[in-house]
């Protein structure tokens, strides 16, 4: 059980002192750092409540991931219909989504679509990077300052800052060398590109690279792909959303959003609850065989129960991944380098793909394996590894992301006591319900490590934490709470509950961003607990006890 809600007196919430107030008045009652699907929600929820609120955006435009990744082929992997917010049946009733899976420009289209419906773009200020956030102990105060050297002071402070939105390139000497055009995916130029007739070098294969090799590969002259670890992948299975069925979407958005909150990651895709051991072989193949026609994460998410926890059931329904990928690739030897050999299927986040296999098939397209034939370095032609140098006009870097941790470590943020949040995660990140922060005080943390909504269907998990927090301001106010901060015993229990959860499933063991992996990132190389792994529903019970039991583990005034 975590401890009361107490006062810095150690009394019950409740009790509170509310004796020492601050002498200074900040310029607002709450900002929100960042202007995507989370912050965009958190800024509508303080709006209600009438908090004088301001949303800072580094950007020049709205909409976070979907604002950035403008590379072909981006879209999602949640069907769109449980992607959208559920809060404005107006809303969920007036918008047409045109495919099962939107691709990024419907989706910006969607989140301006909000921006405006809501009248919430006068609350955001563009071109506004955080750099430094820095607590005042003697007024409560949170200062933040601007790239541009603006300075502006908050009561309460919220992150919206993204778990994908520190992009990162390879460790590798030469990038600046490169006289063609280079970008990473999340910079990928706002005019577009035209790769036709171009010979194009894409580093990596993660997520991205897997939905943007097929576009490209049938647009340019030569594609050549580096590889150093390749991932499990699995058919998206796409489709148009006709008006007919866009119709019965509508209608069963209720149905639809019940079924989301009943399953451990958000998704319309539970786990099937019976043992893999438990159905025999010809049923178990016909259900899998069912699973990879199926659309979406279906495949990770709904498939039996033990695959994601035990080694054996994990084993064989990975081998029956890896026939998949060997019947659909022609060359056997380059079949062989697209099967991972170091973790099992669904331990890492599953890339869900449209013909990425195939491209492989295609003369154009060339597959290097950087464990055979080491980059050296990127030339001012192109990129020289051990064995030559290819020439290149295009080289897109999809080296993903400095996940989860990576947008905090890029602000310089101090706490109580001039402390730094880089120095208290210098070894991986301890929070409370990767919500709060000891030592961090009004300093509210939506979507970040060891949150639970990291792990989900994102907008699912971020409307609970948005609203929890909304919540929590309100009962804040109503008290006349200036102060609140997590106790450091309470931060010590959940970080032991994220260790714990852990261990519940072979996620936890496979190195990946869930596991705060990133050999493109200086120091992380070790496991850190960035992830919530119990599931959105243990998740919810955590948050509703605590909220239930005033705010116990939190120190108010
Ligand atoms: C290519 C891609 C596909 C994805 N597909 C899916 C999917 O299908 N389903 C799913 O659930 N999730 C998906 N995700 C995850 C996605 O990030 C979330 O769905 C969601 O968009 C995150 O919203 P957010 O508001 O938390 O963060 P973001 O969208 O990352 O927004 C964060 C914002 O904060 C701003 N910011 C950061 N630091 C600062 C600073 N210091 N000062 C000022 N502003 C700052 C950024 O500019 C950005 O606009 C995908 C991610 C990527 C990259």
């Amino acid at each position: 059980m975590a401890p009361q809600a107490s006062s810095s007196n150690g009394k019950p919430a409740p009790h509170a002192d509310n004796g020492s107030r601050p002498h200074k008045t900040p310029q607002h009652e709450a900002i929100i750092i960042g202007a995507g699907v989370c912050g965009i929600y958190q800024l509508y929820r303080l709006l209600q409540l009438g908090v004088d609120v301001t949303v800072l955006e580094g950007s020049d435009g709205p909409g976070g991931t979907w604002y950035w990744n403008r590379y072909p082929g981006c879209r999602f992997d949640s069907e769109s219909w449980t992607y959208g917010y559920s809060f404005s049946k107006e809303l969920l009733q007036e918008w047409n989504w045109t495919e099962h899976f939107s691709p990024q420009p419907e989706t910006l289209r969607y989140v301006n679509h909000v921006l405006d419906k809501f009248d919430l773009r006068k609350h955001i200020q563009l071109n506004s990077h955080v750099k430094r956030a820095e607590f005042d102990e003697d007024n409560d105060i949170w200062t933040l300052t601007l790239d541009d050297g603006r300075e502006l002071t908050t009561r309460f402070l919220l992150t919206a800052i993204g778990m994908l939105s520190a992009p990162t390139m390879p460790r590798l000497p030469g990038v600046d060398d490169f006289k063609g055009l280079s970008f990473h995916t999340y910079y990928s130029p706002r005019e577009g590109v035209d790769y036709r007739g171009k010979r194009v070098a894409v580093i990596g294969t993660g997520a991205t690279a897997v939905q943007l090799i097929p576009v490209v590969a049938e647009q340019a002259a030569e594609l050549t792909v580096f590889q150093r670890r390749p991932n499990w992948c699995a058919p998206l299975h796409n489709a148009r959303i006709d008006d007919a069925t866009m119709a019965k979407i509508k209608a069963s958005y209720g149905e639809i959003f019940a079924k989301c909150r009943e399953t451990p990651g958000g998704f319309i895709h539970g786990p099937d609850r019976r043992k893999f051991a438990e159905v025999p072989p010809a049923e178990r193949l016909e259900f899998w065989e069912k699973l990879y026609k199926s659309p979406g994460f279906g495949i990770w998410l709904g498939n039996f129960r033990d695959v994601l926890m035990d080694e054996h059931a994990n084993a064989e329904f990975t081998k029956f991944i890896a026939d998949k990928i060997r019947a659909r690739v022609h060359d056997p030897k380059v079949a062989e380098k697209l099967v991972p050999k170091d973790h099992g299927f669904g331990t890492r986040r599953v890339p869900m793909e449209t013909n990425y296999y195939e491209a492989y098939n295609r003369p154009n397209v060339h597959l290097v394996d950087i464990n055979e034939t080491p980059i050296e370095r990127i030339t001012a032609d192109g990129i020289k590894t051990s064995e030559k140098e290819y020439k290149f006009d295009i080289i897109v870097y999809a080296t993903g992301f400095d996940a989860i941790t990576g947008a905090f470590d890029r602000i310089e943020i101090v706490g109580q006591g001039g402390r730094k949040l880089a120095d208290k995660w210098r070894d991986g990140p301890i929070t409370y319900l990767g919500l709060q922060i000891a030592g961090f005080p009004n300093l509210i943390t939506l979507a970040a490590p060891q949150s639970g909504s990291v792990a989900t269907n994102f907008p699912r998990g971020i409307e609970e934490v948005v609203d929890w927090s909304t919540a929590l301001l309100t009962w804040l106010r109503q008290r006349g709470y200036h102060h609140i901060e997590a106790s450091a015993d309470a931060e010590q229990q959940w970080f032991d509950h994220v260790k714990e959860t852990y261990g519940w499933t072979l996620i936890g063991r496979a190195k990946s961003w869930f596991t705060g992996y990133n050999s493109n990132v200086p120091g992380h190389d070790t496991l850190r607990y960035t992830i919530y792994n119990g599931g959105a529903l243990k998740y919810r019970q955590w948050l509703t006890e605590v909220a239930d039991n005033n705010y116990r583990g939190f120190v108010v005034r």
